[in-house]
């Protein structure tokens, strides 16, 4: 037997700002570099092939997911542009990495040597590589300084060919960062060392969204932005203080709205308790709506009494805790609420809106864990 969800929680999806942004990105990165569109982790929580889809329709020719299984989604969904797999590859997956054409980070004699000997099982030359360096993350990457080490190996293996160079910055959204200095500096080290080696690459990239905005000699001749597509931003600051005078000037729109409806709707008297523990109690009699949405959803217990969701294009107080499938919102201020009226969690609702960071606040935590934190149980509806 079918069973059919309509249980009345879902994520909106606007693929046309997604293009909007992605335009806007490309025209302010031109004609210097061109864009890998950072769609891992399912584009951050939006859906990574229909986000793939609108990208290519808009031009996009790389993408930048973390390991063979999400470029497979994408290769399978159709997409024909260059996947850089920003985690690289496991031993046993470097057949898949040649069949399906996608290209890998590398900074391990094991990448090397696995890569090199199925690509002459396979009878291929020219194996595109992007060699990833550790300028100061020290996270992937083989370390600036012991670029002597692998370089030698990496020649060996005749197969494969350097094509890019790239790193990744730490703190790239902190503007006068000492270590992002730092990283650029052997970043650049890094380069020199390589063409003084005989090293040819086509790419060098190194910025990721924070870096895509404000620092412009990082851009070199691709950048890596997935915040920033998605329309956001990490807030911009300097060493000592948040910098008021740093504004993103791209006008990139929000992706993401995140909408549920009022299913149950009560009156209670005054000094009542409300939810698991009755973290809340009532001070005057009032309108309690029950909207279907909890932690199971991503939608976090940090948010209990904390948070609120948008009702008639009112603000709603969250009231009590959230639980794994359902929240109670105080609605008593708001006149004419009925089950079934649409409540927005995150997005806009006329005048008022409930953004990602206002939730990321909540959970002491970053947008980038807001959206990728929204579970599989919410199904992503495209506009
Ligand atoms: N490049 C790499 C290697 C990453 O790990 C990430 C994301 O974490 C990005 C680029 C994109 O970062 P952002 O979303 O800040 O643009």
């Amino acid at each position: 037997l079918a069973v059919i969800n309509t249980r009345p929680t879902w994520a909106e999806v606007d693929l046309s700002a997604l293009r909007h942004n992605y335009r806007t990105l490309s025209s302010h990165v031109a004609p210097k570099a061109q864009i890998c569109a950072v769609v891992k982790c399912d584009a951050y929580g939006h859906g990574a092939l229909e986000c793939a889809q609108a990208l290519e329709a808009e031009g996009a020719k790389w993408f930048g997911v973390t390991n063979p299984s999400e470029a497979l989604v994408l290769r399978r969904g159709g997409i024909k542009g260059r996947i850089l797999l920003l985690s690289g590859f496991w031993q046993g997956e470097e057949e898949s990495v040649l069949e399906h054409d996608f290209t890998p980070a590398v900074w391990t004699e094991g990448h090397v040597a696995w890569l090199d000997a199925a690509a002459k099982r396979f009878g291929r030359t020219k194996v595109p590589v992007h060699l990833k360096i550790d300028t100061g993350m020290s996270r992937l990457g083989v370390r600036w300084n012991e670029l002597p080490t692998l370089l030698p190996k990496l020649f060996r293996a005749r197969r494969l060919s350097i094509e890019g160079v790239w790193s990744h910055l730490a703190s790239s959204e902190v503007v006068d960062a000492f270590d992002a200095q730092a990283q650029i500096a052997n970043f650049e080290q890094a380069l020199t060392y390589l063409a003084d080696e005989g090293v040819k690459w086509k790419y060098r990239h190194l910025a990721n969204s924070a870096a895509v905005a404000v620092r412009p000699s990082t851009w070199y001749d691709m950048v890596r932005p997935g915040l920033l597509l998605y329309g956001h931003c990490l807030p911009l600051t300097h060493t000592n203080h948040v910098s008021p005078d740093v504004h993103l000037q791209l006008a990139l729109k929000p992706v993401l709205s995140w909408k549920t409806r009022v299913v149950d709707i009560r009156r209670v008297p005054a000094g009542q308790g409300v939810g698991y523990g009755s973290t809340f109690t009532t001070r005057k009699p009032s309108l309690l709506a029950t909207i279907p949405v909890g932690y199971g959803d991503g939608y976090l217990r940090a948010l209990s009494n904390k948070g609120r969701a948008l009702v008639r294009g009112e603000y709603a107080p969250i009231a009590g805790n959230v639980s794994m499938d359902l929240t109670i919102i105080d609605v008593s201020r708001i006149p004419g609420v009925a089950v079934g009226d649409e409540v927005t969690l995150i997005g806009r609702d006329g005048e008022k809106s409930i953004e990602i960071e206002e939730l990321a606040r909540h959970y002491q935590s970053i947008a980038y864990e807001v959206m990728c934190g929204i579970s599989k149980r919410v199904p992503r509806k495209y506009i």
